[in-house]
């Protein structure tokens, strides 16, 4: 066991194990959170209240999140020193005890990191942000039927453009580079360009597109749609979708059937393919496979940008959604903003199954310290993260209680100044509300 030099492990409490490629949850786990920056605090105290809330009505007493604070972010600058942003014991933490739940960071300026964010995600390998996007009645959306969109988008998180291969234009690197692609293959790259690199391998896409799928299943999901821009970069996007089909169809070929074969195999009438029943895929999950193809997930692909006015004009014949770094980063916020936007929109940076559980928006710097801002993405993260806990009746708790309170119109001020009627409450005051409806 790693031994801390800050970090206060709590004395009750047990850690969190993978034993057989299985995550071992105890009913004491000790989870370590970061709180974040400035509105960071007003929204994990938040959070905090009603995750307890939720673990302590569900369980009686049975089950306890012991927390353990780890740091990052200017909080880590002033309890480890100068230029501290990311001691590498918060992110020994967060390997050794496999789920954590995070607040919002500033991203440091200078100082050699580019965004904390990113560099959690390179240093614990978490390949995958998963950002659930779904309507609660009552929230004020700008589209006519915010209810037909409930996807869960799985971006890679390690490659593409993100991987941070850049070169500025007129600089060594940028000429030589520029020399050698133009001389060696013929092409013609503009003088003075700066570089940027697109690496997408078939290892990133293939564990993406396999941990999509995988969720798909556990979760009675009916479609897999690869989202990527292969008509132009065919050998990156493009090459992306090949290797999320070649993954679907090696791993997955009784749980799957590809869009083009529900076509040939079963039309409906008029030709038209009929979707697939929810439903049907919980037999699945005892590991066997369901014979009739319109039980299976379909797995499809769709251009990027043709996705985004799929999302506005046919939400409801999306459901997990599995693309590449830069298309997800566009596409989490535009869909977040189709429900009611980023103060509801939670997520999560997963490994094989090291899960960060976090807050999608930023530090919000003028409203810190006001208790002001809505805690609805952090508290939804942390439902997510009850989830992948197996805590699924806390987790309930929480979504349903939420959706009461949203209905009652007693919310934070993000929501209130959309609603008509709205009681407009303080960040700790909707917490508590939330509390007080969980039934
Ligand atoms: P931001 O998300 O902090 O704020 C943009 C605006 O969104 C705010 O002015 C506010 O009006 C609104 N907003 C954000 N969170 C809200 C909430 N919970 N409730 C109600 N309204 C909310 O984005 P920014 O201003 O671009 O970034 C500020 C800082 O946060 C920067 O240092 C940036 O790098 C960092 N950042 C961190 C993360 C992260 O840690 N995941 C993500 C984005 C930005």
């Amino acid at each position: 066991m790693a031994k801390f030099k800050k970090i206060k492990v709590p004395k009750e409490g047990q850690k969190i194990t993978v034993v057989k490629n299985k995550l071992t949850v105890p009913d004491d786990p000790i989870i370590p959170f970061i709180e974040g920056d400035g509105i960071g605090p007003d929204i994990w105290r938040a959070t905090k209240m009603v995750l307890d809330a939720s673990v302590d009505k569900a369980y009686k007493g049975k089950k306890k999140i012991v927390w353990m604070e780890i740091f990052a972010g200017e909080k880590a600058v002033k309890v480890y020193g100068k230029n501290k942003w990311l001691p590498n014991e918060t992110v020994d933490a967060i390997r050794e005890y496999v789920v954590a739940l995070k607040g919002p960071l500033t991203t440091p300026i200078g100082g050699g990191i580019r965004s904390l964010n990113v560099a959690l995600r390179q240093k614990l390998d978490l390949f995958a942000c998963v950002r659930p996007v779904k309507y609660y009645a009552g929230t004020p959306s700008p589209v006519k039927r915010p209810q037909d969109l409930d996807i869960v988008i799985f971006r890679e998180n390690t490659e593409d453009v993100y991987a941070g291969i850049e070169f500025k234009a007129r600089t060594k690197a940028a000429n030589e580079i520029i020399e050698f692609i133009n001389k060696g293959y013929k092409k013609n790259i503009r003088e003075k360009s700066g570089i940027g690199i697109k690496p997408i391998s078939k290892f990133g896409s293939m564990r993406l597109v396999k941990k999509a799928i995988e969720y798909a299943i556990e979760n009675n999901r009916k479609s897999v749609t690869l989202v990527h821009k292969g008509n132009i970069m065919k050998f990156t996007e493009g090459a992306f979708k090949e290797w999320g089909y070649e993954v679907a169809l090696k791993e997955f070929r009784d749980y799957i059937i590809t869009e083009d074969e529900l076509w040939d195999q079963v039309k409906g009438p008029d030709g038209v393919t009929p979707m697939t029943k929810p439903g049907a895929f919980k037999k699945l999950r005892g590991g066997k496979p369901a014979g009739n193809p319109g039980s299976r997930i379909v797995v499809k692909d769709r251009i990027a940008d043709q996705m985004f006015q799929q999302l506005l004009l046919r939400p409801s014949e999306y459901d997990v959604v599995a693309t590449p770094n830069l298309n997800g980063d566009y596409l989490s916020d535009a869909a977040a903003a189709q429900v009611g936007g980023l103060g509801m929109a939670p997520g999560s940076n997963i490994s094989y199954f090291t899960g960060l559980f976090e807050a999608t928006h930023g530090t919000a710097p003028k409203y810190a310290g006001m208790d002001k801002v809505n805690p609805g993405s952090l508290i939804l993260s942390g439902v997510m993260m009850l989830r992948y806990l197996g805590w699924k009746e806390a987790a309930d708790k929480i979504e349903n209680s939420i959706k009461k309170t949203i209905r009652s119109k007693v919310v934070t001020y993000d929501l209130a100044r959309q609603m008509k009627g709205a009681k407009k409450v303080k960040c700790s005051q909707f917490a508590k509300e939330i509390v007080k409806n969980m039934k």
